[in-house]
């Protein structure tokens, strides 16, 4: 029994499920008969038989088995060998914008294809390949193929972040108050939790700051931390109006399509400054929203103590180069999110003094076993391997850590596990698994699967820098508990 479902959780795991965010590969039957199954695998039944140079797209795969949609909408999982990528297949780097007032998006290149989105009139995509009048086109939220004769090239190059931006301070308090007023007899409005990014539009002992869900207020400045970083502007709808003065009776500087980024430059009344291409101008601020991003690891009320000098830590960013692992509804890639963790985790431990080994610093492939020397061979006091987790069902969302066979495997995992259950998303327990990585090594080792790429609420606060930030700082706490109490101090 504890064998199936270590099987079953390794099978999970080693699986890449996908939606309709996969970048779909189009191919073609290289066999005279090749079956359409309902599952990947030969046990499960035949739902009809695919002849030579049938076009089809590649949505998912795991294992050996392909998950594929045809040109006619047929759907099923075929054995992967019997297909080869469709020579038709160009890759490009561009970007379009759409001329029609709605365009389907396809998860294939033809009409017989399911639409997978639509894209509305003025949106750019991203281009990254074509077959034929097809091109392969993304945005952070979709994939797919569109025809090329409804979208025009985009020449326009994206505004430049603006240096001269408005300076970003991050929330130090466990809990800010974000009030009506400058002093404590304001109401309030709402509160921020630790971490969170803030644009400082006044500064002062009580800062006048804006969210950014665009929400203006006071904050007592005791409690904020100037880091670095910029606040952006998107243009929510379409032909919005850029003024040289925060009133329509300006005139008109360019106007801009819906997805336009612009730099947020500070608020006067309802108008917002920005700077474009265009140059510096206003926009109403209801046609705006907002991103605040930095590449700062989370501030701490408490300075850091160098608490961790004489400890070695192995740091795993799972997946990677050719294996993405799971790719999220919003388009994300694990293998990125998970290096881009494994990364400010690096920062934490090193500020905390220890000595840090990573299997990989870049988006690059490795082995099992070579990930697995790397705390060998550096005599590391823990292995901690960081991923992200995806299901087939959308609804399925939480936070899940994985321990090693060793009993301080065990107290590494609680360690950990119990602060990433503080992360405000669901917990869904520490488990045991027959991972290679977990079963191969010696020294007490973790797998953390933060959340799900596969959720729509999980995958879009692993886009959030914020939420990042604290599941960083969930990991480093946990570590950091795990080494002092084993020390002895
Ligand atoms: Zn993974």
């Amino acid at each position: 029994m504890q064998k199936r479902i270590a099987i079953w959780l390794a099978f999970m795991m080693l699986t890449v499920f996908v939606s309709s965010a996969w970048a779909a590969t189009p191919s073609v039957v290289n066999v005279n008969q090749l079956n359409l199954r309902s599952g990947p695998g030969q046990s499960f039944r035949v739902l009809g038989t695919l002849a030579r140079n049938t076009e089809l797209v590649v949505v998912g795969l795991s294992g050996d088995w392909r998950q594929v949609v045809t040109s006619t909408g047929n759907a099923g999982w075929v054995f992967g060998q019997h297909l080869v990528e469709d020579s038709r297949l160009a890759t490009t780097a561009r970007a379009v914008a759409v001329d029609v007032a709605r365009l389907n998006v396809r998860q294939g290149p033809g009409t017989g294809y399911p639409v997978v989105a639509v894209a509305e009139r003025g949106q750019s995509l991203r281009v990254m390949g074509n077959v034929g009048e097809w091109l392969k086109v993304q945005t952070a939220l979709l994939q797919g193929y569109v025809r090329s004769d409804f979208v025009t090239e985009e020449n326009t190059a994206p505004a430049k972040p603006h240096a001269t931006g408005v300076p970003l301070a991050r929330v130090t308090a466990s809990i800010l108050n974000v009030r009506a007023g400058t002093g404590t007899q304001f109401p309030v409005i709402t509160q921020l939790a630790q971490g969170t990014l803030v644009a400082i539009l006044t500064p002062g002992a009580w800062s006048q700051v804006m969210l950014e869900n665009g929400t203006i207020g006071f904050v007592s400045e005791d409690y904020i931390a100037r880091v670095a970083g910029a606040a952006t502007a998107r243009v929510d709808a379409n032909a919005v109006n850029q003024r040289r003065g925060p009133g329509t009776s300006f005139p008109v500087m360019t106007t801009h399509p819906a997805g336009q980024v612009v730099s947020f430059g500070g608020r006067e009344g309802d108008w917002v400054r920005v700077s474009s291409a265009a140059g510096e101008g206003f926009i109403l601020g209801s046609f705006l929203s907002f991103g605040f991003l930095s590449p700062e690891v989370p501030t701490r009320a408490e300075p850091v103590k160098r608490d961790l000098v004489g400890f070695k830590v192995a740091i795993d960013a799972g997946h990677g180069g050719s294996d993405p692992g799971a790719i999220g509804v919003n388009g994300l890639r694990e293998s990125d999110v998970n290096l881009r963790m494994a990364l400010k985790l690096r920062t934490l431990l090193q500020d905390a003094g220890a000595e840090v080994f990573m299997t990989r610093t870049s988006d690059v492939r490795l082995t099992l076993d070579e990930r697995i020397a790397v705390a060998h061979d550096n005599r590391a006091d823990v292995f901690v391997s960081i991923h992200n987790n995806a299901h087939p069902l959308t609804e399925v969302s939480g936070t899940k850590t994985f321990f090693g066979i060793t009993p301080s495997s065990f107290r590494l995992g609680q360690a950990v596990h119990r602060h990433l259950a503080t992360l405000g998303i669901e917990d869904r327990g520490m488990h045991s698994a027959n991972f290679r990585v977990l079963q191969a090594t010696t020294v007490p080792a973790i797998l953390t699967e933060t959340a799900f790429l596969s959720n729509h609420r999980d995958a879009a606060l692993l886009a959030d820098e914020s939420f990042i930030n604290r599941a960083v700082e969930a990991h480093f706490e946990g570590i950091r508990e795990f080494l002092r109490g084993r020390s002895g101090l």
